[in-house]
């Protein structure tokens, strides 16, 4: 058995919150492995940093998600996988998709439509609870 752990952004612009499109077609919320020791926060920083050339600043804690997939040459391996997410804010609409990782677009938008655009339904919930926090912290 193989776990992972990842951190990712919410990270709020106005209304609207950054999602990344794969090559593929789906959108996504910025996310990343969690290296040895790396505190999660600081992993989640990054990897929206890596992903999407944003620097966000980190406003709190959101939840975490889990999921298992399986990967291997024959798929038989399977690997249970906790992803951790924490609202964020940026100070301008700057973004770019990074391609390595199969990214061709950044993009923010308004958290209604990310809801319905978000590709998986355990995103779909984090963005719902990154609405619910923000309402309350309207300073941002
Ligand atoms: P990371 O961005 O954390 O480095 P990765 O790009 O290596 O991760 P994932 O994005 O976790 O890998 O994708 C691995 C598998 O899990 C893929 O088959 C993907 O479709 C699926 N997957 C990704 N996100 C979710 C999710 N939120 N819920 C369910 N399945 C997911």
């Amino acid at each position: 058995m193989k776990q992972e752990i990842s951190a990712g952004g919410i990270v709020v612009f106005g209304n609207a919150i950054l999602l990344l499109r794969k090559y593929n077609g789906d959108w996504v919320l910025p996310k990343g492995r969690v290296e040895e020791n790396e505190d999660i926060g600081h992993a989640a920083v990054r990897e929206v940093q890596e992903e999407s050339g944003v620097k966000a600043e980190l406003i709190k804690y959101i939840g975490d998600i889990k999921y298992e997939y399986v990967y291997g040459w024959n798929r038989t391996e399977m690997v249970y996988k906790t992803v951790h997410w924490f609202l964020m804010k940026s100070r301008n609409m700057e973004c770019t998709p990074l391609k390595r990782e199969g990214f061709v677009e950044a993009k923010y938008i308004h958290m209604k439509r990310a809801y319905d655009l978000a590709k998986y339904d355990d995103e779909k919930k984090i963005i719902r609870k990154a609405e619910i926090e923000m309402e309350k912290t309207l300073d941002i």
